[in-house]
């Protein structure tokens, strides 16, 4: 048992926590008896508390990280839990197979993904990684070592995906791949200049391309509310033979007195971002067009000593256009927000996981430096617009949502509990069941 300082991509819990790590897939659950609970971490790329728990203990999993299988023919890749998609990639990409589902990271670890269910630009065509998990093995406090799949322990494969890492610990998973030409994608970038255009983009683009998204300006108002950049890709069929390549960029080495996101710097970076040279077409390499962000290490110190909230939200397809519309205008009037507004549309197929976010609707993503009670307010009116929708809040991204949102949001909680692991919880968890 070490003691160590955690903290998540917001950076705005940083506590020391007890961390007894596993570091194979063979070893037994940690005993740890002098603390209260444990929850498995694995390379803390959520942003709030979903992947911390204070005053108790975690369970790292990045010594989980060997390579068990790959079959060529059918794509179907055996990992321990802890691997990084990073790493992954190495032997997959060059195989000619890639992850069906991937978020806009590949610093996550393959078990952190099955616990959040993570979706990416391709949820319209393809759905959330769950639907494409083989089976994993689940090992419980008291010892026992379930696999699970759509059709063994089917009730604890349901609730472990997207389960926050609240039903034990995945050891390793096999994952159904995709086969890939080569490693680079074919990319269209498209203005639109408000909503209705985004919109249209999407019902015509939803079809021909698998991968989807769009920026928004988050400060247009009236005829520019929700303008941007529209996205669409597929996998190029062009073969290339090389290597997948490792950032090499800039990094941020530690985090400014004062967050560098203010008014200023969000109008400037905007204004001249959504005038960028028209239409652009081509093949990109992957790892510039998934993971743009990637290439400027820790660039969540940026944000400052206080760090960043994220607010993700779902509102449903019934609700889309003015759920949408009223938060972009209740952002926009704050003056608050970031260069990282996102906007996607997500599709019709269903999420296997009990607790998993993604629904048939909108999702819009922001990030905000951490301003204290002013950015609580804009958060409270944010809330009313998603919980007026019948929408809901992406725990992975979340450190602040009020139980009820919650509770309200996700209604198969009550059933989720009965799969829990005694021995697990985290600040979450106990967060969001106050007054359950
Ligand atoms: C720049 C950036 C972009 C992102 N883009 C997207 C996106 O497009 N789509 C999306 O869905 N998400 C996105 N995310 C969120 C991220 O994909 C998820 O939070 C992901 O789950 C983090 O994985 P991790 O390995 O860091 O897990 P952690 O954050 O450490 O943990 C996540 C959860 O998994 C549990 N867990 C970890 N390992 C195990 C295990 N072995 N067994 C059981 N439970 C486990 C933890 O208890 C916790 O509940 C993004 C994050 C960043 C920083």
């Amino acid at each position: 048992m070490t003691v160590k300082t955690f903290t998540s991509w917001g950076n705005v819990i940083r506590k020391p926590q007890e961390s007894a790590p596993l570091l194979n897939r063979h070893a037994g659950f940690p005993a740890a008896p002098a603390l209260s609970s444990l929850l498995p971490y694995g390379n803390g790329r959520s942003y709030g508390d979903s992947c911390l728990n204070v005053g108790a203990g975690l369970i790292p999993t990045r010594g989980l990280d060997h390579f068990i299988s790959l079959d060529v023919t059918s794509g179907q890749v055996t990992c321990e839990a802890g691997i990084l998609f990073d790493d992954m990639f190495q032997v997959i990409v060059p195989a000619g197979w890639f992850v069906p589902v991937t978020p806009g990271t590949r610093f996550i670890t393959l078990g952190g993904a099955i616990a959040n269910d993570v979706h990416g630009k391709n949820h319209h065509a393809v759905g959330t990684i769950g639907r494409h998990i083989v089976r994993f093995e689940l090992l419980r406090s008291d010892g026992r070592r379930l696999i699970c799949s759509p059709t063994e322990n089917a009730d604890l494969f349901s609730a472990t995906i997207g389960g926050l890492g609240l039903t034990g610990i995945i050891t390793w998973a096999q994952l159904q791949l995709r086969p890939i030409a080569g490693p680079l994608m074919r990319v269209e970038t498209l203005r639109f200049a408000n909503l209705d255009e985004f919109l249209r983009l999407q019902a015509e683009s939803d079809q021909e391309f698998e991968y989807t998204v769009a920026w928004v300006d988050c400060l247009g108002t009236g005829r520019q509310l929700g303008r941007g950049w529209f996205e669409r890709a597929n996998h190029s069929p062009v073969p290339a033979a090389r290597p997948p390549e490792r950032p090499k960029g800039l990094n941020v080495p530690f985090a400014p007195p004062f967050s560098l996101v203010n008014a200023a710097s969000l109008r400037l970076f905007n204004t001249l971002y959504y005038h960028r040279p028209r239409t652009q077409r081509g093949d990109r390499p992957f790892e510039s067009y998934f993971y743009p962000l990637d290439s400027i290490g820790n660039w969540n110190r940026l944000y400052g000593p206080r760090g960043l909230y994220q607010y993700q939200c779902v509102i449903p397809a019934a609700a889309a256009r003015e759920g949408t519309a009223a938060l972009l205008n209740t952002i926009a009037r704050s003056g608050q927000g970031s260069f990282l507004a996102v906007l996607k549309g997500f599709g019709a197929l269903e999420s296997p996981g009990m607790l998993s976010f993604p629904r048939e609707g909108l999702t819009l993503a922001l990030d905000f430096p951490n301003r204290g009670q002013s950015l609580e307010r804009l958060f409270a009116a944010l809330d009313a617009i998603v919980r007026d929708s019948g929408g809901r809040l992406y725990p992975a991204k979340d450190g602040r949502m009020p139980p009820e949102l919650f509770r309200e949001g996700f209604p198969r909680w009550r059933e989720f509990t009965q799969y829990i692991d005694p021995r697990c919880s985290s600040s979450f968890w106990r967060r969001v069941m106050d007054g359950a």
